[in-house]
């Protein structure tokens, strides 16, 4: 029988979710969905005075958003406590720890001494072997082993060995009763049944320290994954200084989240030279083996581009959903306006290749969504001229002509004979209609332009347009 795997994401609710740690989830999420696993969630909030409620919050709406579906969870591990006390108690029965009753001054005097010599600062072992047990302030330590190396293997990097005598008799729980972290990692891991660990590489140090706790309570370890650290261009841990860290900020700046998804996958992982993959080629190609272990670098223009490529695969109507909200939150279209999501997505094929954001994409369509455009007055002065009014003013005639719907081909014709009866060339004629249409010198092609707004507001711009010049 195979195992079925296990998986989890951990984080510790501290702050938003970070745009590096979040790809761990996404590789433990990859994992399980490709091998048709279990992933769970796991709130370690055991520190209080850094954990928050709103930083929980955030981070299931960051995992939702990126549509990181957990099929357990979350745990939190605040309410666990008894499974941790009980685990304590069976390593103080099996004789894997201590109370160690040593005063808080004399550990620091000790990391003091041994550090002014030279040497590694670690607990002495002074409780180590007490016969008394009173009943005293203590804390409870694991009896490390003093020699020899503590070994695991990890799937990316191999055999990785640690010396024990780089190791000391840890602390697993406080004088005030609350565990520590490597200890509840692995009572959670134990408990949850994780088969696989995967995690950033900054946790390396505390594995083995996992490790001796899982052979100290006569568990099996699970299979451990570290993948590397996420840096920005200079090679410096990833922060504030190389752009947005949160990964709602994101969403915020009109990411959409298959293109987050997708770039965060390729960052430590690759199939080939495939830069662009749907959600399910990620689930069908994800595997260890093409995982790397050299540091990936988070390079904000790569993932720009591949939002720009994702926005131009959404179908018209799912983009129009995603840019729907942008279009009020820019202050485009008012909170209760009356645009049907049929109306919003007939404008999609003109402005998906007219945007890197969801942002850039509402505002390219802001002519047609406004009801009243702004004008750029220097557009306005250098093609709002005396020599386009006439021609403005034919294409108002020839337009009033039209039958409606208005068809790409009749606004071709008429444009054309419009700028040849003037002996003149099609920019002459396209630049001012695009400004009386859109206010501006950019915008899609001239005829979508017209057939989008349809013959009324056409007409009507085009006429005030034609007001706008003097003479
Ligand atoms: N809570 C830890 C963190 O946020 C993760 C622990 C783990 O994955 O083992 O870094």
């Amino acid at each position: 029988m195979t195992e079925t795997v296990r998986v989890r994401f951990a984080p510790s609710p501290t702050g938003f979710l970070h745009i590096g740690g979040v790809r761990t989830a996404l590789f433990n999420w990859l994992y399980a969905r490709h091998v048709g696993g279990t992933f769970l969630l796991r709130v370690e909030d055991t520190d209080a005075s850094r954990s928050t409620e709103d930083s929980i919050k955030e981070i299931l709406e960051a995992m939702a958003w990126l549509g990181l579906d957990w099929d357990e969870g979350p745990y939190r591990q605040t309410e666990r406590q008894d499974t941790y006390n009980a685990h304590i108690q069976t390593l103080l029965d099996n004789g894997h720890a201590y109370r160690c009753y040593c005063t808080p001054e004399r550990v620091e005097q000790l990391r003091k001494d041994l550090q002014a010599e030279g040497k590694n600062p670690k607990y002495d072992g002074l409780c180590r072997n007490r016969d008394d047990q009173p009943d005293a302030p203590h804390v409870i330590r694991l009896k490390a082993p003093l020699e020899g190396a503590t070994v695991f293997d990890d799937l990316l990097r191999g055999k990785v060995s640690w010396d024990n005598r780089e190791l000391d008799d840890f602390i697993l729980q406080r004088t005030d009763g609350s565990p520590t972290y490597n200890f509840v990692v692995v009572v959670d891991d134990a408990d949850m049944n994780i088969t696989h660990v995967i995690r950033g590489d900054d946790h390396l140090s505390n594995t083995p320290k996992q490790v001796l706790i899982f052979d100290a309570l006569g568990l099996e370890r699970p299979k451990f994954a570290h993948i590397s650290m996420i840096l920005g261009s200079d090679k410096t841990r990833l922060s504030k200084r190389h752009g947005a860290t949160s990964t709602l900020a994101y969403r915020d700046m009109g990411y959409l989240r298959d293109a987050v998804v997708n770039y965060l996958a390729r960052l430590g992982w690759s199939h080939g030279d495939q830069e662009i993959f749907t959600r399910e080629e990620l689930i069908r190609f994800f595997s260890m083996d093409n995982i790397t272990t050299s540091a990936a670098v988070f390079n904000p223009e790569k993932l720009l581009w591949v939002n720009e490529q994702t926005i131009q695969s959404t179908p018209d109507e799912t983009l129009a959903q995603l840019v729907a909200p942008f279009l009020v939150s820019e202050n485009i279209l008012p909170e209760n306006h009356g645009w049907t999501q049929e109306a919003i997505t007939r404008a999609m094929p003109s402005l998906k290749q007219r945007g890197k954001t969801l942002i850039e994409i509402a505002h390219a369509g802001a002519f047609y969504f406004k009801e009243e455009i702004e004008y750029d007055e220097k557009a306005v002065a250098k093609f709002l001229t005396a020599e386009a009014k006439p021609l403005l003013e034919a294409v108002v005639s020839g337009l009033e002509a039209m039958a409606e719907p208005l068809e790409s081909e009749a606004l071709e014709a008429l444009f054309k004979k419009t700028v040849e009866d003037a002996g003149l060339k099609l920019g002459k004629l396209a630049q001012p209609v695009r400004v009386a249409l859109t206010g501006g010198t950019a915008s899609p092609g001239i005829y979508d332009v017209v057939l989008l707004l349809g013959k009324d507001k056409s007409l009507k711009r085009l006429r005030h347009a034609v007001g706008l010049i003097a003479g």
